[in-house]
């Protein structure tokens, strides 16, 4: 019997225009904790007086900054997290012009870290900062900087420098929402890896999705599963890794 690897082998083959729609799972092979798992940090009691929702809200950010920013330095960075192989195997993919686009839910960036060219980051990147009031743009290191803490500010302006991701009660960036689901529209294969597809508005994004083969690789159970082609229950990163070693090696 033909094992599901191979399965995924064969409709890469057959894919010139896929997309990968990735979701936390994809980075928890770096290291980083899924924040909304049932021991993530929007489960956990992190503070005495806020949860960790409302601290990775915009409002928050505003009216207390200093606690905004030991939150966010302390858990939302991982510095150290490096790509895995699943993000790797994508680079392959896109460098074979199989792979038409990344679209993630992930904050860290490790997809560009990869090499990935084409990546639609729905929820921002941890790795660019900007001022909020001039819009000068920072690297993520500028935060880190003795002299930033605990509040970083713009040398042009002095106003408040913050993360370039998408906060609670912050709506995604339109712009990277039209370019995915244009991406997702005109794919010919949807991987969807990592996310159980619960979160909207990006877990309603697939429903775009007009093209022959969908897959779908998480290791619980997702609200398109019914839909799919091929549901792999394994984790996201080893998963594609072998399948893209299968197809190249073909
Ligand atoms: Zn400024």
């Amino acid at each position: 019997m033909e094992s599901k690897i191979d399965t995924l082998a064969k409709i890469l083959k057959d894919s010139t225009r896929a997309v990968f729609f990735g979701g936390a799972g994809m980075s928890t092979e770096s290291g980083i904790p899924d924040f909304r798992s049932a021991d993530g940090i929007y489960n956990q009691n992190l503070h005495r007086r806020f949860r960790p929702e409302e601290m990775a809200s915009h409002s928050f950010l505003v009216k207390h900054p200093e606690e905004f920013f030991d939150f966010y330095r302390q858990r939302m960075m991982f510095l150290s997290a490096a790509p895995n192989a699943g993000h790797k195997a994508l680079v392959r993919l896109e460098q074979q012009g199989i792979l038409a686009a990344v679209v993630t839910q992930n904050i860290d960036g490790l997809h560009q870290l990869a090499g990935s060219k084409i990546v639609y980051e729905l929820h921002g990147s941890s790795r660019h900062w900007h001022c909020m009031d001039c819009g000068k743009t920072y690297p993520m290191k500028y935060a880190l900087q003795e002299k930033n803490q605990p509040i970083p500010h713009c040398t042009e302006c002095g106003g408040v420098v913050r993360p370039g991701v998408v906060l609670y009660e912050e709506a995604l960036d339109d712009a990277v929402v039209q370019k995915a689901l244009r991406a997702i529209s005109a794919a010919d294969t949807l991987i969807v890896g990592g996310t159980s597809l619960v979160v909207y508005p990006a877990a309603g994004m697939i429903d775009y999705f007009r093209g022959k083969h969908l897959v779908l690789i998480n290791k619980t159970e997702t609200k398109a599963d019914a839909q799919a082609e091929l549901v792999i229950r394994a984790p996201i990163g080893k998963t594609l890794a072998e399948a893209v070693d299968r197809l190249m090696n073909e």
